[in-house]
């Protein structure tokens, strides 16, 4: 998977002006074979891009209806993503996350109502005593 997200990219080095200079924005990116590169224009006004080994990844194909599709594709366009699967792998890693933090609360909540009913039937025992 990823590790570095190109939104969070603060800091390039400028090989025009030989300084490393911050990050103006994030402009998108580019697929060359299995090459990504991102592409960035800095504070200086130059355009930067740097290259990324695409992580081992396996094509899916799905139908969306058309309406999620441009709705994507206007947040693309917006700037908010760099491209549709970008914005679907965000999607996907988010609600992986989501799922996965439900099941952890349920188990905390199934401990909980478990470790209540020894209570109460340790509460029980001593009535009956
Ligand atoms: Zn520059």
């Amino acid at each position: 998977m990823e590790t570095v997200q190109a939104l969070e990219v603060k800091e390039l080095y400028c090989y025009k002006c030989h300084k490393t200079r911050k990050v103006k924005e994030f402009l998108g990116e580019q697929i060359k074979g299995v090459i990504r590169y991102w592409i960035y224009r800095l504070e200086c006004g130059h355009i930067r891009t740097t290259r990324r080994n695409i992580p081992a990844m396996k094509l899916i194909t799905i139908h969306l209806p058309p309406a999620l599709i441009e709705n994507i594709k206007l947040l693309v366009a917006m700037g908010r993503y760099a491209s549709v699967a970008h914005f679907v792998r965000y999607a996907v890693r988010h609600l992986l996350w989501e799922e996965f933090r439900g099941i952890e609360k349920e188990k905390e909540l199934i401990d909980y109502f478990v470790r209540r009913k020894i209570i109460n039937k340790e509460a029980l025992k001593d009535d009956q005593n």
